[in-house]
């Protein structure tokens, strides 16, 4: 299986990987991001999405905590009520980030929780306890679905589950079983899924539009379209791992993390959503939501305030599901003039602020050098009229001394010539 730093980056796919990295920066940061990955089969999704396991970073809990429980906020039954020193002398462990995947055959027993039998049987101690589920062990971390459009066909059941998962954040679970207290959990896990549009069952949003609109986001994945990238991805599959690449992405996360706080999403950003919501009668404020969260975290991934472009980026994203295909295209366009716009008042802010004080120390800079030139020049006349001159005494040269072969007769200053000297008809001449 490919690991992350094996993978090759294209036009096809560079945006999933922009998405992945917001997904994995917000998982950490405890709000779940959920994608859906659609493209044909053989582009490579579902290899992206399961080796970007490895550049999760990872996670704190309460020590031996099934349901990974945060030491700060102790959400599981055994741990909720106890008081921070008790935890304390529990202890806590690092463990990876889970990573966990839903099967076609899981039924809803596998992805809630069910009794569990090996210790109900038990000779020396039989006791009735829950077997925890996909869903609750994968609290702060991730869930992938491959095919979500055929599990979303044939396992109503387990979507219903889904949707209570992702429909708030965090999401909420029900661990029923006969004979055992249902426990209720908060759950924060982020679904990341795969799924073929253009294969049977047809696109999700056509099957449960419902689950579809609780994804986040939506990225389009294609094949790569130039013959260096397939050489690149040939190339690759001979070449080793490195390590020490996906060391430092895990780092860019835990940095970034600690600077989320720092970056905020601008006012002006907040209204031009609104007024989008408003003008193009949008019909989901999640998608809004998604927009804003997203614009968030990627400006802490960058380091970089966030600009109506990154908004643009991700407007793709995220209302894909959300708003037919024309309307989508007018709001890119009018974001992309409102870039513009934004460019040319920055442009101009830069040459009104700082831009003077470069302008005015360029040009002065400009004439200095001129000056400097025109000194250059004037020492070399004077060095080469010197040395020709050396010894000699400039004569006064007057007009009607020079001797000249044409026109025939001498120069005359020309305040002594007759007018009919000075005016001549065609003939004359
Ligand atoms: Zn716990």
């Amino acid at each position: 299986m490919k690991r992350y730093s094996q993978l090759v980056r294209h036009d096809g796919n560079s945006c999933l990987f922009d998405i992945i990295d917001v997904a994995i920066l917000s998982t950490y940061a405890d709000v779940p991001v959920h994608i859906h990955v659609e493209g044909l089969r053989g582009t490579g999704k579902t290899t992206i999405l399961r080796a970007s396991r490895n550049i999760f970073p990872k996670i704190e809990r309460i020590k031996g905590c099934e349901y990974n429980c945060d030491p700060k906020e102790p959400h599981c039954p055994n741990h909720k009520d106890l008081p921070p020193e008790e935890i304390e002398k529990i202890g806590v462990e690092l463990i990876d980030m889970p990573f966990l995947e839903i099967s076609h055959s899981a039924k809803k027993g596998t992805v809630v929780g069910s009794i569990d039998v090996g210790k109900l049987l038990s000779k020396n101690n039989p006791q009735a306890a829950l077997l925890l589920g996909t869903i609750p062990r994968a609290h702060r971390g991730v869930i992938f679905i491959d095919e979500i459009n055929r599990l979303a066909d044939t396992s109503p059941e387990i979507v219903d589950i889904l949707l209570d998962v992702m429909g708030t954040k965090p999401g909420r679970i029900q661990i029923e079983e006969t004979g055992l207290p249902t426990v209720e959990i908060p759950v924060k896990v982020s679904v990341w899924a795969a799924s073929n549009p253009d294969e049977d069952p047809g696109p999700l949003e056509n099957i449960r539009r419902q689950l579809s609109d609780r994804f986040d986001f939506v990225v389009d994945v294609e094949k790569p379209k130039s013959i260096g990238t397939v050489l690149d991805i040939l190339e690759c599959r001979q070449q080793k791992e490195n390590l020490e690449l996906e060391r430092e992405k895990v780092k860019k996360f835990i940095e970034a993390r600690k600077k989320l706080s720092e970056f905020q999403v601008p006012e002006e950003l907040k209204t031009t959503l609104a007024s989008m919501y408003i003008k193009y009668g949008l019909e989901s404020i999640r998608g809004l939501e998604s927009i804003l969260h997203g614009i968030w975290i990627l400006s802490a991934l960058q380091g970089k305030k966030p600009e109506v472009k990154d908004l643009a980026y991700l407007v793709r994203v995220a209302l894909k599901h959300r708003t037919d295909s024309k309307n989508l295209a007018e709001i890119l366009k009018n974001l992309e003039n409102l870039n513009s716009k934004n460019a040319e008042v920055f442009q101009r802010q830069q040459i009104e602020l700082s831009g003077k004080e470069n302008i005015a120390s360029s040009k002065q800079r400009e004439k200095n050098k001129n000056n400097n030139n025109n000194i250059d020049i004037f020492r070399k006349m004077f060095s080469i009229f010197s040395r020709a001159l050396k010894g000699k005494t400039l004569r006064k040269i007057e007009s009607k001394n020079v001797e000249i072969c044409a026109p025939s007769k001498k120069a005359v200053p020309l305040r002594q010539l007759d007018f009919n000297d000075c005016v001549k008809t065609e003939d004359e001449l």
